[in-house]
């Protein structure tokens, strides 16, 4: 090793599921949405003057984040905007994660959290799920230095009720806990309604599942005015121009549109429902998924060979193969038409 290589940071970095350039593939991998962003994104995009390219954009992302506590029944001073959750999600593992005691979160869960842990040196301490992948929340009872769980959790889609989370609130009052919601809106309770009662919680969302932009990278967190104003503080210590003008132009375009949103979502959410009655006649097994993808697991045939599998006929599902998740597969619901050709390879694979 040359000298000057001892000063490299050396880290494991998180691995994005894979974005084949081929569009001829029915990808089904990253989570995405299959369905088109709101109709007033279309006329945002169009009208776009470029002239306003010049100059920096405004830093606080103000006509987004207007839009967003309109859509919420909150005030600006509650959100705190990034480029896509992951940014935001960084930037609150800085902010809030400072003690010496390990925080806490599940053993299976979004792979990232780990990573920010290594980069910011955080200390943290994984908490083992249950057999049937729930949160067992009397293991975030103890004395830690704070908690991140997304609910629904992923991969396992599985949703922590509301009272639930409460409860886990509830016994860490004296540190930052952080509910990462990017699975939300397809089927659970949001813990928005518990912001008022608690000011160490920070909820925190994106526009990359639920509202179709995962290409514009657009993230939220939500939290009391002094929480936000921490992360702000942080924030303008990294780089204060996060947000593309484009980006907090086209991202307030799409929050209006309350019944697109509905409508999108009540598809993806009928498709799920089907796709667990077909699942079930392939002799799958799976956790009664929340989200916008199913967890899915077959007693007879390896998730490994399946994906591959599925590979050769160009349908891209996600792979783990870590412990205790190596015979699953996760599967984002995508269209109707998408999800036939998924069962009928199946079908032929399993025939
Ligand atoms: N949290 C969870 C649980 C996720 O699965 C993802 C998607 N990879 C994210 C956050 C980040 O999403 P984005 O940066 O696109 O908002």
């Amino acid at each position: 090793m040359k000298e000057w290589e001892k000063n490299i940071r050396v880290i494991a970095p998180y691995v994005p599921g894979e974005q084949p350039k081929d569009k001829n593939i029915i990808k089904l991998n990253t989570n995405e949405n299959p369905y088109p962003p709101a109709p007033g994104v279309i006329t945002a995009v169009r009208e776009f003057d470029t002239d306003m390219l010049r100059l920096y954009p405004d830093t606080e992302a103000s006509l987004l984040t207007e839009k967003l506590a309109e859509f919420y029944g909150l005030e600006q001073e509650n959100f705190f905007v990034g480029v896509g959750s992951d940014d935001v999600l960084s930037v609150a593992f800085q902010t809030f994660f400072n003690s010496d005691m390990p925080i806490y979160f599940p053993d299976i869960t979004y792979s990232f959290y780990k990573v920010w842990a290594d980069m910011y040196r955080i200390p943290y301490e994984c908490k083992k799920l249950d057999d049937d992948y729930n949160i067992v929340k009397e293991d975030y009872y103890k004395e830690n230095g704070g908690v991140i769980f997304p609910n629904p959790n992923a991969p396992t889609a599985v949703l922590m009720p509301l009272d639930g989370v409460e409860d886990i609130i509830r016994h860490n009052q004296d540190v930052i806990v952080i509910v990462d919601e990017a699975y939300i809106d397809f089927g659970g309770e949001s813990a928005v309604s518990l912001l008022e009662k608690y000011e160490n919680l920070l909820v925190v969302q994106t526009f990359s599942k639920a509202r179709s932009m995962a290409g514009m990278r657009i993230g939220y967190a939500m939290g009391s005015k002094r929480l936000i104003s921490a992360m702000n503080d942080v924030k303008f210590s990294i780089n204060s121009y996060t947000m593309n003008l484009p980006s907090i132009i086209i991202g307030a375009s799409a929050v209006s549109d309350r019944q697109y949103f509905e409508d999108t979502l009540a598809k993806i959410v009928n498709t799920r429902e089907n796709a667990k009655s077909r699942f079930k006649e392939l002799g799958f097994t799976f956790t009664d998924s929340k989200a916008n993808f199913i967890f899915v697991s077959h007693k007879k045939y390896r998730a490994k060979d399946i994906f591959e599998y599925l590979k050769s006929k160009n349908i891209f599902v996600r792979y783990f193969g870590t412990e205790r998740v190596d015979n699953y597969l996760r599967i984002t619901i995508g269209t109707d038409e998408q999800m036939d050709k998924l069962f009928e390879a199946l079908e032929e694979y399993i025939d």
